[in-house]
């Protein structure tokens, strides 16, 4: 277990060892400690920051994080490397990730990070979660849907979930052995939430759920999902009249669709999800009745910091990808890297990421203290997926006709760079919302 040797080793920050049934949990005892920058340490001042690193992607850099966080990300690094990359070809034919995976990154202590221990979770801090979305990003493999499932899903639960539910569902989804899914878009309202056809109406305690939801990550793997359903038609906006709902996989009436394919996130399941005449019991309800807008308006800014963390991570690797390539790739009889337009275009690419990742690594440190506003995450995620396809689109400019064919990594990261200005919100509402704060509603 490298998460385990490695943070026992290092004897930093190491918890405890909490066995859960028969799967052993490192645990990162990095909740109650501040970062070093907080406490003004003097260490802090020696992390370089990523514009003074050798490269982008180096472990010990930036002040927001800590030794215990460097040993945690060296086991991350190793178990991307060894327990996904090699398969990662084969999920993307096969359209979805082996179950395997998601128990192994459960073992590992790598699934519900940032969720509470006593609920179930891992207990760590943000920042560990954080860690464990970048090195997704770092080794360009977009299929394990474990952010989605971890700080998206998860909070859900633990944040509005009764104690039944907590302790049927966080346990399982932290061992890797309930995948989870959230369920907003339909056909017809995707940046219109409110717009949502799902109806779940009462019938005694129960609630009868219909209608059909698409575009859902993790969906066709999905054994739980959070499903956004109106349930008071008559309410005086439609936000008032929208709840959430657990949604168990094999519940009757519950199908899924076939397997969406796209152009990008090739091993990533996104499905269609149908609702027939579901019945399901008044504890499948999550939180009070008709506050459900109110929780995704409570939880869309993680989401969105999640978009704009991957997305700077993401550049930050296609960055250090074409870097190794210019320098090996000959033309003219000299390295393209020695070209001034090619260096030229490395500096710029190089100072945008650098400038981005320090709104970002400021945009985690908020958060980690409660403080990050809807419309500083709207800009962080808006900006950031914007750069992330530049960073692609020029990244694959300077690998010429290799960077169009698919074994070629930056080819993968400039299609998997697509969807990120979508999904989350679109830039276009992120705008949206980013005005509202500055001029008011209209
Ligand atoms: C790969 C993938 C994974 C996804 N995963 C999930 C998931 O797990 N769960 C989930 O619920 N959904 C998921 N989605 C859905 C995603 O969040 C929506 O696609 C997104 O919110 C946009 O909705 P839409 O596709 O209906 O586009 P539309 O809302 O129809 O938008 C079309 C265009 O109109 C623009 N537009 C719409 N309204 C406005 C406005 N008011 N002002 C300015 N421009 C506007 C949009 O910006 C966009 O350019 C996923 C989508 C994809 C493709």
């Amino acid at each position: 277990m490298f998460t385990l040797e490695v943070l026992k080793k290092s004897g930093l920050g190491m918890k405890s060892v909490c066995l859960r049934g028969r799967q052993a949990l490192s645990v990162l005892n990095v909740r109650t400690q501040h970062t070093h920058a907080q406490h003004g340490n003097t260490q802090a001042s020696f992390r370089p920051e990523t514009s003074t690193a050798k490269t982008l992607m180096d472990i010990g850099t930036r002040r927001i994080f800590s030794e215990e966080h460097d040993l945690f990300r060296q086991s991350v690094r190793r178990f991307f490397q060894e327990e996904v990359v090699p398969y990662h070809s084969q999920w993307e034919k096969a359209g979805e990730v082996s179950r395997d995976v998601w128990e192994k990154a459960g073992q590992q202590g790598l699934l519900g990070v940032f969720t509470p221990e006593e609920h179930g979770g891992i207990g760590g801090d943000l920042l560990s979660a954080a860690v464990v979305w970048e090195e997704q990003m770092y080794c360009n493999c977009s299929g394990p849907g474990f952010s989605l499932h971890s700080e998206i899903v998860m909070p859900y639960i633990s944040h509005y979930g009764t104690k039944r539910q907590i302790d049927r569902y966080i346990p399982h989804m932290t061992a890797g052995k309930c995948i989870g899914a959230i369920a907003m878009t339909e056909p017809g309202a995707g940046s219109d939430i409110q717009g949502v056809k799902t109806y779940a109406r009462k019938d005694g305690s129960d609630w009868i759920l219909n209608g059909n939801k698409v575009f859902i990550s993790n969906g066709w793997m999905s054994d739980l999902v959070v499903v956004v359903a109106v349930t008071n038609r008559d309410a005086k906006t439609a936000a008032h009249g929208i709840s959430l709902f657990l949604v168990e996989n094999g519940t009757q009436g519950f199908h899924k669709g076939r397997k969406l394919e796209k152009i990008g996130l090739k091993a990533q399941d996104t499905a269609e999800l149908f609702f027939e005449d579901v019945r399901l019991p008044a504890d499948a309800l999550l939180g009070q009745v008709n506050k459900g807008f109110y929780y995704l308006m409570n939880e869309l800014p993680q989401e969105r910091l999640i978009i704009a963390v991957m997305a700077i991570a993401s550049c930050e690797f296609m960055f250090e990808e074409t870097r190794n390539y210019v320098t090996q790739r000959k033309a003219f009889g000299k390295t393209i890297s020695h070209l001034q337009t090619v260096q030229h275009k490395l500096a710029e690419l190089k100072t945008e990421i650098c400038v981005g990742r320090a709104f970002i690594d400021s945009c985690l440190q908020l958060h980690a203290e409660k403080r990050l506003d809807s419309s500083t995450a709207s800009m962080a995620k808006c900006w950031a997926s914007d750069l992330q396809n530049k960073v692609a689109s020029q990244c694959l400019q300077l690998h010429g006709g290799w960077g169009y064919m698919w074994e070629y990594p930056i080819a993968k990261a400039f299609v998997d760079s697509r969807i990120q200005p979508i999904y989350g919100g679109t830039n276009e509402i992120m705008k949206e919302l980013i005005a509202r704060s500055i001029v008011g509603p209209n």
